[in-house]
């Protein structure tokens, strides 16, 4: 009985065992299963990141891995096509040795932030192999162990040299004059802010010069754009050798340059020294010739000075002064250097404040004209020049000597100029219809209208409009119009001539009178200028001058008038030599159209052979 219990007993404890050991194997099988498929998920993706790794590395991007020593343990294909080395001349070395970068040492910034982050990100500059500079987009990461140890470091590189060279090319277009690569107005004018900044804080000072090639317009002209452009070219760099490294040389546009020397803390009177000297150094340079197709050609410049901080506030004040101090220097005759005073800005000041009223003038309808007679050798009167008068706000009249060059400078000249012709032709129109025997009325252009694309039209629509034939209508020119673009005033001049336009060269004799332009143009007329008339007997020279002009004129088939006519002597000498015209005050003043009428009226009867006062001669006015 007992026996039977405890084998009941043991053999239920078996069973307990039994399924003891069961339910663990169970579990065991279990934990073994999801340990299996943990491993396995965790081998797929190992093999996916290979995978992905093995794609990465040879992708188009350099990459390098390096231990934590930064010690080369591999690196891509696109690496070494980037730097021109083989795998083993890289593999084993620090990645430090494959920069270029002139930065203390860039890795121990890369290594700090690394430390901090675990990732670095900027631009290195990578050397190649050949020694050029490969600037590079770097981004680095750490790789780190169980316990954040960091075991190596991956660098991906992006080549940007090319995002470089065009930021460059657009740094070059924003701030170099693409011609002479010099800095342009931008540069100049953002420098010269900064010198100015310098200059009041330091108590330092500089000088700025603007140049202008003087009669670069010819050299264009007669020798073609490309050799203009290679002139500027050569100047630019004959200016930089005469500057110091810390000056800057920059081109403004057209023959336009700029020179900043840089603040000295030198006295004021030390940077003016210093500016002559750097100043007579570059006039000095009209003495070298520039060599353009196996020819030498000269050529000077006019030089503007203003010394800085005492002038200026800002920039463009200075430039200003500049600009201002050079006109000075070409009026004084070229080749030659101004420095800017106060003074000068009060006359810049006048010149403002005459062109507000000059405005003002034109909208108010202010201006009228004169007109003054053109006798010929028979003492008829065959034309008249009009002449604009302007009486100022003050009520005081102006000389056209003093606002046609305002209006000329301002470009008001342009509709100044539309208001002569209208009224000139209208008032023309008027005498002859009158029954007044005239030949022509000649109106004044500048150069600055002759110039305008609309100048040849709004001839052709004047006439149009007040109905006055072609013919009546002498236009006077004056020489810089011709010269400062021959071809251009060629074409103009023809078509001018195509309408029965006639062409008068007024002041003769002021400028370049040049004989070749003068043949080459088709003018009707020259005019002498009076400074030789007024001067035919207190200087010889202006005798033979005068003389001679009439001799060229005459072989030109040129009709020749001599201004400026104020006594007999004169007009006996000039009508002996052949002058075919007269105008000036020994005949008549400018009169207003109402006198110059009455003139006209009773000058027929004084112009019978019979009461003419002496042989030959009818005096217009009284004596
Ligand atoms: P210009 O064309 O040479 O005109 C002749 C100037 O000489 C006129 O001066 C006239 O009044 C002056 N004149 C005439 N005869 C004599 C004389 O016997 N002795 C002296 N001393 N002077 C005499 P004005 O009217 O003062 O004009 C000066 C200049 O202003 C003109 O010189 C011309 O260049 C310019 N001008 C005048 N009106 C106009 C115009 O409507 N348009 C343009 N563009 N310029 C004009
Ligand atoms: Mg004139
Ligand atoms: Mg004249």
């Amino acid at each position: 009985m007992v026996s039977s219990v405890v084998l009941n007993v043991i053999s239920i404890v078996l069973v307990w065992v039994l399924l003891i050991v069961l339910v663990s194997i169970r579990r065991k099988n279990h934990a073994i299963a999801n340990l299996l498929k943990e491993k396995s998920d965790q081998l797929q993706v190992s093999a996916e990141e290979l995978r992905l790794l093995a794609s990465t590395f040879n992708s188009h991007e350099p990459i390098l891995i390096t231990d934590q020593n930064l010690v080369v343990l591999r690196v891509n294909q696109a690496f070494l096509a980037a730097t021109g080395y083989e795998s083993h001349e890289v593999v084993g070395r620090k990645a430090t040795d494959f920069s270029a970068d002139d930065r203390n040492n860039p890795y121990e910034e890369i290594q700090r932030t690394l430390t901090s982050t675990g990732i670095f990100n900027g631009e290195v500059t990578a050397r190649h192999k050949d020694g050029s500079n490969l600037p590079m987009h770097l981004r680095v990461s750490a790789i780190k162990d169980e316990s954040q140890g960091t075991t190596h470091y991956v660098a991906v590189y992006s080549d940007i040299s090319e995002q470089k060279r065009s930021q460059e090319e657009i740094n070059k277009l924003a701030f170099y004059d693409p011609l002479t690569g010099l800095p342009n107005r931008r540069q100049i004018m953002e420098r010269l802010d900064r010198e100015l900044y310098l200059a009041d804080r330091y108590d330092s000072g500089g000088a700025l010069f603007f140049l202008d090639i003087d009669n670069f317009k010819d050299i264009n002209d007669t020798l073609g754009h490309d050799h203009g452009d290679c002139l500027l070219i050569e100047l630019g760099r004959r200016l930089r050798r005469h500057v110091r490294k810390t000056d800057m040389v920059s081109r403004l546009g057209g023959d336009e340059f700029l020179i900043l020397l840089q603040r000295d803390t030198a006295s004021e009177q030390d940077t003016i020294d210093h500016a002559t000297s750097v100043c007579e150094k570059i006039l000095s340079l009209s003495q070298e010739p520039y060599l353009i197709e196996g020819h030498k050609h000269y050529v000077s410049i006019s030089i503007g000075i203003t010394i800085f901080p005492s002038n200026a506030a800002n920039p463009q004040d200075l430039l200003k002064q500049a600009d201002t101090a050079m006109y000075k220097a070409k009026n004084a005759g070229k080749n030659t250097a101004s420095f800017f005073h106060p003074e000068m800005q009060k006359l810049a000041e006048k010149k403002l404040v005459m062109e507000r009223d000059l405005r003002e003038a034109l909208v108010r309808d202010e201006m009228d004209l004169q007109f003054q007679p053109q006798v010929d050798r028979d003492g008829q009167i065959r034309g008249v020049e009009a002449l604009l008068r302007w009486t100022g706000p003050m009520g005081v009249s102006v000389s056209p000597n003093e606002f046609i060059p305002i209006a000329e400078q301002s470009g008001l000249i342009v509709q100044i100029g539309e208001y002569v012709l209208d009224q000139s032709c209208r008032q023309m129109k008027q005498w002859l219809e009158s029954g007044l025997l005239l030949d022509h009325i000649s109106v004044n252009v500048s150069p600055r209208q002759f110039a305008d694309g609309g100048f040849l039209s709004s001839v052709q629509r004047t006439l149009l409009t007040t109905k006055l034939p072609a013919e009546n209508l002498i236009l006077e020119l004056t020489e810089s119009v011709v010269v400062e673009n021959l071809e251009e005033a060629r074409t103009k001049m023809e078509a001018l001539n195509a309408l029965g336009v006639r062409l008068s060269m007024d002041d003769f004799g002021t400028g370049y009178s040049s004989l070749s332009y003068l043949s080459e143009l088709p003018f009707y007329e020259l005019k002498i200028d009076q400074r030789f008339v007024r001067n035919l007997f207190n200087d010889r020279k202006n005798a033979v001058i005068a003389t001679a002009i009439i001799a060229m004129a005459e072989s030109l088939h040129l009709k020749v008038l001599a201004e400026g006519v104020e006594n007999r002597d004169q007009l006996d000498f000039l009508r002996d030599h052949n002058c075919s015209m007269f105008q000036g005050y020994y005949f008549s003043k400018p009169l207003d159209a109402e006198d110059l009428q009455a003139l006209l009226i009773r000058a027929p009867a004084e112009r019978d052979p019979a009461t003419r006062p002496q042989k030959g001669w009818v005096r217009v006015v009284g004596d």
